[in-house]
């Protein structure tokens, strides 16, 4: 298959990741109706007598996040009966994880290198009176904080260092500890990283990323294996309100019949990218490049572990530049790329991440996401940007 960036891809699966994404969740064909049903806009639905579903009310369910609910969970786990609960927007979904499963007096194992609003989470359940214990995601850090713990929390790669772990052990573990395992898959996408095959029990991620991948909305969502884990976050949704809008899922769903062009696309253009800048660094320049990661790099600490759990190894490359100054000239010297945040858009995009004060980043540290422009274009763009901030 052209394009495809990992030969492993296919291993195991009846069908290609493109095919399974074009048809993901698509109800039978009924004649003279669309193939993916417009969205449905309902707060509530008839319902005559006994108050049982499938639809009742807006805020419990309906039947376009059904559809949306069906086509990640294929892509999740193909071929497994798992459920899949639509949130309306990342956090939405971390938070539903924590919140449903952590009580009072529990202890939950966070890493301390992962998004940037997980402090304020940290912050939110020390209220509640949960112990927070934190550690790095390299080096499979945490699996010293495991005793007693009620719930691990995974982010790999993590987001924007590119550290990974290894979610196998580290999932081993934690059940042989009697703890939860949640894994954040916004990075990775569910084409690139499976975590229920992993071990994890929940496996989350923020939808506004990669997997939707136009820019355009706000969506999370929570895949589980365990009928009765699934339950208690569609229960948390109820019990919040974070709920998707009926439009965004309905984009989403028809975002996703694209998503392993785009994959791919995006992977192919980080590699290249991330070589090309591999190359300045090694070159010793004080003046230019200094530290690349890419998971997808051989030379990269984090490539043995990314190539063995992930099945592609994702759109974002991370580089230092020398100071504050001269990222903030690279970025306004590049012609294809915006100034923007977030990931996993069909347009690329970088940023200082420097400037939100959340990561401890370097003030030149630039998290780039590569998006489906044609390669050479993107790297040229990229390396006449690095000599004019050079000077
Ligand atoms: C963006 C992001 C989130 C939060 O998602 P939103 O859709 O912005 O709420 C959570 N985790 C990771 C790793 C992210 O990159």
């Amino acid at each position: 298959m052209s394009g495809t960036v990992e030969p492993g891809n296919r291993a195991g699966d009846p069908v290609g990741d493109g095919t399974r994404a074009v048809r993901a969740g698509l109800p039978d064909p009924v004649p003279y109706e669309p193939a993916l049903p417009g969205p449905v806009f309902a707060a509530h639905f008839h319902l005559p007598g006994e108050p049982t579903g499938p639809y009742t009310y807006g805020r419990d369910e309906n039947p376009t996040w059904t559809r949306l609910e069906q086509a990640v969970g294929e892509l999740e786990a193909p071929g497994e009966n798992v459920e899949t609960v639509a949130f309306a927007s990342g956090m939405a979904a971390v938070s539903a994880v924590l919140f449903s499963q952590l009580r009072s007096g529990d202890a939950v194992v966070l890493p301390d290198d992962g998004y940037q609003a997980l402090p304020l989470v940290r912050e939110q359940l020390r209220t509640y009176g949960v112990e927070v214990r934190t550690a790095p995601t390299g080096g499979d850090a945490q699996l010293g904080l495991l005793d007693g713990a009620r719930l691990l929390w995974i982010e790999s790669p993590s987001n924007p260092g590119l550290d990974v772990c290894d979610i196998r052990r580290l999932a081993r573990a934690a059940h042989a500890a009697g703890a939860l395992v949640a894994v954040d898959n916004t990075l990775a996408t569910p084409l690139g990283q499976r975590p229920l095959q992993l071990g994890a029990d929940f496996s989350v991620a923020s939808d506004t990323k990669g997997t939707t991948g136009h820019g355009d909305l706000l969506l999370g969502h929570v895949t589980c294996l365990d009928a009765e884990l699934a339950a208690a976050v569609r229960r948390w949704r109820k019990v919040v309100g974070a709920i998707p809008g009926p439009m965004e899922a309905w984009l989403a769903h028809r975002s996703l019949a694209t998503v392993q062009l785009r994959a791919d696309r995006q992977c192919a253009n980080a590699l290249a990218l991330a070589e090309a800048l591999r190359r300045r660094a090694e070159a010793g320049d004080p003046r230019d490049v200094r530290t690349v990661r890419y998971p997808g790099l051989p030379s990269d600490p984090s490539y043995p572990t990314a190539s063995r759990q992930m099945r592609r190894h994702g759109c974002v490359v991370s580089f230092t530049l020398p100071d504050r100054a001269h990222a903030e000239r690279f970025l306004s010297a590049l012609t294809l790329v915006d100034d923007a945040t977030s990931f996993g858009g069909v347009r690329s995009t970088a940023e200082r991440r420097g400037r939100w004060g959340g990561d401890a980043v370097p003030e030149g540290f630039i998290r780039f996401s590569a998006g489906i422009e044609d390669t050479d274009d993107l790297v040229t763009d990229v390396l006449r940007a690095l000599d004019k901030a050079a000077g």
